[in-house]
């Protein structure tokens, strides 16, 4: 029997993301895991919705022996078994994300001997988690990148409090990975960029107000733009269960690679805020000349232990979410890291496994 790999949850970061990294790995690795600590560094530590959902739904794919799983625990243990591939379906009931779950579950599913189709309902647009736009169109595009086959659908947004997001997501099994290797040794300049703004059960000069505000910030910088769409539904027919409004902007760069900056609506904030914010956070990225965004680096990581080994990205910022999932793969993996660059910076992270790839058996 494979040893248990012991994660104290309240390491570095001490969030969400330890859980759901540590569990997809220990699904995909096939290497039981014992969390401790759970998000002992959040104000309501242990598991809240969203992240039992997510242990929940990779334990249904991989067949899993689960204890601890309930809302507040701050200690499970997961036995992975055989991942299987059919339809699942996951209703997280709060706005817990969906692009969260899905960034845990894709790298498990994949690797499933037959398709997996996931139906999800919750939130597709929340506080700290990556909104859809984003997820699809920057994180998805990398995986695309690396040989993974997914497509996602959105089919409702969901936002905070009420949820009620949905979105289908189809992942093929993988055939053959590519390696990580966006190396940045050339600078990488935008090409054009791309934009979305929602407004559901909302007024669409809300939308409309985020995107002019963008457009005339990143025009006064000198960037092409291209399309910038509104997602507005018709106010009479909206099905949405709650409001909620957002930004997405996206840049293509010269090195293949898309940057991002992005903002949701609250209320009292006015709606230019949002869109100038997002706009400035994605200029704040591309000054760097790097190919990876800052949020994509550490959701990059995981991958950096499956695909066919040496990966190396240079990404506009190394966050504390970074260094911490590099921490907690290495846990799982003999691999080794090498991060140039300090928290806060732009940086390059070489990774090298010395294990047998997931992909060779
Ligand atoms: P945690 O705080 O541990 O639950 O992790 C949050 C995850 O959401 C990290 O992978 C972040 O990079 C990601 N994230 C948060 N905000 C954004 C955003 N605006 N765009 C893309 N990803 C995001």
């Amino acid at each position: 029997m494979t040893k248990t790999v012991q994660i104290d949850g309240s390491l570095m970061e001490g969030g969400g993301s330890i859980v759901r990294n540590a569990i997809a790995l220990s699904a995909l690795l096939k290497k039981p895991v014992k969390i401790r600590n759970i998000r002992a560094k959040r104000s309501k530590p242990g598991l809240r919705n969203q992240h039992l959902h997510v242990v929940k739904a990779i334990g249904k794919i991989c067949q899993a022996e689960i204890e601890g799983a309930f809302i507040g625990s701050q200690c499970i243990s997961f036995i992975p078994g055989e991942t299987r591939g059919g339809t699942f379906q996951i209703d997280v009931q709060t706005a817990g994300s969906l692009t969260l779950l899905l960034q845990a579950l894709i790298p498990v599913a994949s690797f499933a001997p037959e398709p997996v189709k996931l139906l999800l309902k919750g939130g597709t647009d929340v506080p700290m988690a990556p909104p859809f736009d984003f997820f699809k169109n920057v994180y998805l595009f990398t995986l695309q990148k690396l040989g993974l086959d997914v497509t996602v659908c959105l089919g409702h947004r969901g936002h905070y409090p009420k949820g009620g997001g949905i979105i289908s997501c189809d992942i093929d099994p993988i055939d053959r990975l590519k390696p990580i290797s966006f190396d940045g040794t050339k600078n990488c300049n935008p090409l054009q960029i791309k934009g979305i703004a929602h407004a559901v059960q909302l007024p669409c000069h809300i939308a409309e107000r985020m995107l002019s505000s963008a457009a005339t910030f990143l025009q006064k910088k000198g960037y092409q733009l291209g399309k910038l769409k509104k997602d507005c539904p018709e106010q009479k027919y909206d099905p949405h269960i709650g409001p909620g409004t957002g930004i997405t902007l996206w840049a293509e760069t010269d090195c293949g690679t898309f940057l991002s900056g992005s903002g949701l609506g609250k209320k009292g904030l006015p709606a230019e805020t949002v869109g100038e914010s997002a706009a400035k956070e994605l200029h704040n990225q591309l000054q760097t000349k790097c190919p990876v965004d800052y949020h994509l680096a550490d959701q990059l990581i995981l991958w950096m232990a499956i695909v066919p080994s040496p990966s190396v990205i240079k990404t506009s910022k190394i966050t504390l979410h970074t260094l911490t999932n590099i921490a907690i793969v290495k846990r799982f993996i003999d691999i080794n890291f090498q991060v140039d660059g300090a928290e806060g910076t732009m940086g390059v992270i070489r990774s090298e496994v010395n294990e047998s790839s997931l992909l060779s058996g």
